[in-house]
């Protein structure tokens, strides 16, 4: 499949390890050239030498924490100037934290919403600018099945990656006649480092092994097992090419079937 991505420039953000490294992986694989970002500029540099070798693509790493607005800024116009263009945003961020209604602070609001929705919303006002010029993008924003179905104990991630869908599809048709397509891609329970983590964590918790724990993830999903990293990255890659071209303003779980509604 010729997906057209050869020498277009995609900013992945997030993208040190999992499902942003994962994507940035994906894009350069297909000849893409890529600006990946993480705050710990060792690990990113690490990544982006992985991929480099791996793809023969070009890759720029650039330290940022996309909670920062300076940051994001800079980031940008990094990419930007050091590429001369910017064809491709896929906007992620680690998550927010975990926990009940009554375990949250007014504090944790607040980075929550630097973190998963201003961080969306200000990468795409710094990146829309360039891609108007160029006469197209896309625009393609990693969250979670949370925005589809609330998932118990997960109090902030269910309240804004809702609110990140809906600023996703209203800039889609603000943007349509910009050729600039906006979509969002909803990971089901995926097989991170962040994942296998948090398995072996509940796991030493509890005195059993990190497969009991991991069984049990998988009870609820149709088909069987946890997604790999590059199973989400594939669905960007289409959704950045040329064959995803009539694709625009909604979100497409890669979820094994976990999301029980009919949307
Ligand atoms: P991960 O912890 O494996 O990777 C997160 C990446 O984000 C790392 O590279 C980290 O350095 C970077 N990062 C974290 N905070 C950052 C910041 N403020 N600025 C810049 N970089 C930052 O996590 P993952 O599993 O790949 O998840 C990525 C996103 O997808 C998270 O928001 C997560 O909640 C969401 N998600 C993951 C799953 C899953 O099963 N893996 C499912 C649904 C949603």
């Amino acid at each position: 499949m010729d997906t057209g991505l050869a020498g277009k420039v995609a900013l992945v953000c997030a993208a040190s390890r999992g499902l942003g490294k994962a994507a940035a992986l994906g894009l350069a694989a297909e000849g893409a050239k890529v600006a990946m970002c993480a705050r710990h500029m060792p690990t990113l540099e690490a990544a982006a030498a992985e991929i480099q070798a791996e793809t023969g693509a070009d890759v720029l790493a650039i330290g940022a924490d996309v909670s920062r607005r300076s940051d994001i800024t800079r980031l940008v116009d990094q990419t930007a100037r050091h590429f001369g263009r910017l064809d491709i945003l896929v906007t992620n961020s680690g998550g927010p934290k975990p926990g009940l209604f009554g375990a949250t602070t007014e504090s944790d609001w607040r980075d929550a919403i630097d973190l998963v929705l201003l961080s969306t919303v200000l990468l795409c006002m710094e990146a829309v600018p360039h891609m108007r010029r160029q006469g197209g993008g896309r625009i393609i924003n990693i969250t979670s099945i949370s925005a589809k179905q609330p998932i118990a104990g997960l109090m902030l991630s269910n309240a804004l990656r809702p609110a990140v869908t809906g600023f996703s599809k209203t800039l889609a048709n603000e943007l349509a006649r910009d050729g600039i397509l906006v979509n969002c891609v909803a990971p089901g329970y995926t097989r991170t480092e962040r994942v296998i983590e948090l398995a072996e964590a509940t796991a030493a918790r509890e005195g059993v092994t990190t497969d009991v724990v991991e069984r049990r993830t998988v009870q609820n999903i149709p088909l069987g097992r946890m997604a790999e990293p590059s199973e989400l990255a594939d669905l960007i890659v289409f959704l950045a090419s040329d064959r995803g071209r009539y694709v625009t303003g909604t979100t497409i779980p890669v979820d094994g079937g976990y999301l029980r509604g009919l949307m």
